[in-house]
């Protein structure tokens, strides 16, 4: 399966520019033009590795990646407009993994992204502990991801971190009050019932289409995941 590069990037050509040349190295490639709408797409977390700019409109790329190193360990490359070393300094301080000074020469980026690919392939390998597993199902907590039989399952964020919480307290009945508190946060304001839509959300996902039952309701108290070491 291709691997798969979003671009954040102000400057259309230089997107384009990219887009083409890293489509023609066999990668995938989806572009943001603003800093929101690239943390937004990143939020995903389905992407192989983000070349950010660091100058964008709405939102920095300073920012950005400071907002997305906090659920994903995603490559990020940043692009930096000037030679500039405490932009560099800052890049790398928010959490890039390494940066490219425009104009950059085409080759090097390209040099780079394999290295910073290879090097989370590897990382990836070694923390297979980092996932939970219940019969076909797999939840890796490093790359924030769920397959069932190797199939990805697309969950949003909310849907994965509910989904993470249960299948960490596999087994324990778990109240409405204790997934607000532990899924959307001591914080949150408003109805309760939240967890049952989005439970009926996880289920459509899994349970449904895959035709197992992992979480059950307990009437008048909650859930509970049930591990299926068969399934
Ligand atoms: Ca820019």
């Amino acid at each position: 399966m291709a691997e798969r590069i979003l671009i954040i990037e102000d400057e259309s050509k230089i997107a384009r520019f990219l887009e083409l040349e890293l489509k023609h190295e066999g990668y995938e490639v989806e572009i943001a033009y603003d800093g929101r709408s690239g943390l937004e797409r990143a939020e995903k977390n389905d992407i192989d590795l983000i070349i950010l700019d660091l100058m964008l409109p709405l939102m920095s790329g300073i920012e950005v990646c400071r907002r997305i190193r906090k659920f994903s360990d995603v490559p990020i490359i940043m692009l930096t407009a000037k030679d500039d070393i405490s932009d560099k300094v800052t890049g790398l301080d928010s959490g890039a993994d390494d940066y490219v000074t425009k104009p950059f020469a085409i080759e090097e980026l390209l040099a780079r992204i394999r290295v910073a690919l290879k090097r989370r392939a590897m990382s990836t390998r070694d923390t297979n502990s980092e996932t939970i597993t219940s019969g076909k199902l797999v939840l890796n907590k490093l790359q924030h991801k769920v397959t069932y039989d190797g199939e990805e399952v697309f969950l949003s964020k909310k849907e994965y971190d509910l989904l993470l919480y249960l299948m960490e307290n596999k087994g324990i009945v778990l109240d409405r009050e204790k997934l607000i508190e532990n899924v959307w946060g001591y914080d949150f304001i408003g109805d309760t019932n939240v967890t049952d839509v989005y439970i009926r959300y996880l289920r459509s996902k899994i349970d449904q289409k895959y035709g197992v039952s992992f979480i059950k309701t307990i009437r008048g108290v909650g859930y509970i995941f049930e591990d299926q070491a068969e399934n």
